[in-house]
């Protein structure tokens, strides 16, 4: 800079601008959230919409622009019992909303535990769980129809009967507008019985064939450095009629607020790193079998949302890959023997167990990471963050060696030739929808514009 332009800037005509701020706007209603994406706003672009934040990408983040905050559209507008479906606004928590469709009997297709993450989040983003039978891969299959606000401003319905927008919509990360309001498709409460298994990864490794191929809701907790795998079985089952959510409450304190504080402390006060993972296994491995052997027998869609607490997101490194369930067995040790190796080469390693599901098939999003065959999602997860960044890059390595699918929200280290191989046609496709709903990318962020431009 010359120094007539330095000396200008520091006159006081001209503010020195702050570095890379984003602005946080928290719309209160439909007028607001307009006029913040109109053509004139004095907001800067690029304009990002955030639910609870609980991605584990830059997807929902704007360096020098708007991030636009959508917790306060808050209101279930209508359930409807006779036809089965809920009217939504995007802000609100998947618990609250289980609650108040439990008062009425019924409940959400599937099973999206932990986190207090909001109904636009889990639409826009990846939302998966234990499903059981072919109840959809992700939260944002039971969707009916959505109404949005564009990238400038415009009111935009997108009813089932346009089937091909839809499916764009659904896992769209909000770049083809802002949800604002969602019609669900929801159920009468389906019970279920859960049976736990711990085996050998060895064990776990044979039976992923066979248990990819069955009607089971599956979540496994995998132990890399124990050889073990946990498993919570779900199948439906009339008898498993009574069921109440103190255990599910239970198993999520302990699962999600106990075990992450333990081991943040655990990870401050012992610094014989030795020591310190074997009092952290063994902790896991109670855990596992007191909370979750003992305690969860029988539930529902219902009780087991409507078991996560409305408070804050809880702030933990994650990083979730996706596998062809084909290959899954022989992926699952080759994880394995990569986490020793990491831990052996870099010193570090997760703490907490490795969290996987099963996924159905699911071509209800053009974005689905399973679209083609059904796949093991696998979710690194630590409360560390020295170390982390790194670890995810190699995670990324290796799981692309694999053939590895992703979330643009939840996956760490994508290339983007590797999401081009991915997605194939269907990602040419999105980018074109892209286009014509917003031209001027006043959506695209630096981070999603390396996968959509
Ligand atoms: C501790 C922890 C546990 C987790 N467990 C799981 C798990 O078991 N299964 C799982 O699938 N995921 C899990 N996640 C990941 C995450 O919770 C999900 O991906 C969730 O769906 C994100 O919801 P959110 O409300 O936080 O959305 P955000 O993270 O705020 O946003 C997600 C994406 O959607 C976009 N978006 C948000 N709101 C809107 C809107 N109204 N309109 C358009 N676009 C919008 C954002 O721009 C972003 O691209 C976990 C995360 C954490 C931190």
């Amino acid at each position: 800079m010359s120094v007539t332009a330095e000396s200008l800037r520091r006159s006081g005509s001209y503010q020195l601008r702050k570095p890379t701020e984003a602005t946080v706007l928290r719309p209160a209603n439909l007028p607001e959230l307009r006029k913040s994406l109109s053509p004139n706003s004095s907001y800067a672009r690029p304009f990002r919409p955030r639910g609870a934040g609980s991605s584990a990408t830059d997807c929902a983040t704007a360096a020098l622009g708007t991030v636009i905050d959508m917790t306060a559209f808050d209101q279930i507008v209508n359930i409807d019992a006779y036809n089965d479906t809920v009217v939504v606004q995007a802000g609100v928590r998947i618990g609250q909303l289980s609650r108040a469709l439990a008062d009425q009997g019924l409940e959400l297709a599937g099973c999206h535990d932990l986190v207090n993450r909001t109904v636009g989040g889990s639409i826009a983003g990846g939302c998966v769980g234990p499903g059981i039978a072919n109840d959809g891969a992700f939260f944002a299959s039971q969707v009916i129809s959505v109404r949005m606000v564009t990238a400038d401003g415009r009111l935009l319905q997108v009813s089932a009967q346009q089937k091909n927008l839809l499916n764009a919509v659904r896992l769209s990360y909000g770049m083809l507008g802002i949800i604002y309001e969602a019609v669900l498709r929801v159920r009468p409460i389906m019970p279920f019985s859960v049976t736990h298994r711990r085996c050998t990864l060895h064990q776990f490794a044979k039976a992923a064939d066979s248990l990819s191929r069955t009607d089971v809701g599956i979540k496994f907790y995998l132990m890399p450095f124990r050889d073990r795998v946990y498993l919570d079985l779900r199948r439906y089952s009339a008898d498993a009629a009574a069921s109440s959510t103190l255990p599910w409450r239970l198993k999520d304190w302990g699962e999600s607020t106990v075990l992450p504080s333990v081991f943040k402390s655990i990870n401050k006060v012992v610094p014989v790193s030795g020591i310190r993972y074997r009092m952290i296994d063994e902790i896991s491995k109670l855990t596992q079998g007191i909370v979750n052997n003992r305690l969860v027998k029988t539930g529902s869609n219902a009780t087991a949302n409507a078991a996560q607490s409305d408070g804050k997101v809880r702030q933990l490194n994650y990083s979730t890959w996706v596998f062809p369930a084909t290959d899954f067995s022989i992926v699952v040790q080759a994880y394995v023997d990569f986490c020793v190796q990491i831990q052996r080469e870099n010193d570090f390693r997760c703490d907490m167990p490795t969290v996987g599901y099963r996924l159905s098939r699911d071509t209800s999003a053009l974005l689905s990471p399973s679209f083609d065959e059904p796949m093991f999602a696998l979710s690194a997860v630590s409360t560390q963050s020295k170390g982390w960044e790194d670890f995810t890059i190699d995670l990324a390595g290796f799981a692309q060696h694999w053939g590895g699918g992703a979330f643009f929200n939840q996956t760490r280290g994508l290339a983007p030739e590797h999401a081009g191989n991915l997605y194939g046609s269907r990602l040419g496709f999105f980018r074109k929808i892209r286009r014509q709903l917003d031209p001027d990318n006043r959506l695209m962020n630096p981070f999603l514009s390396q996968y959509f431009l």
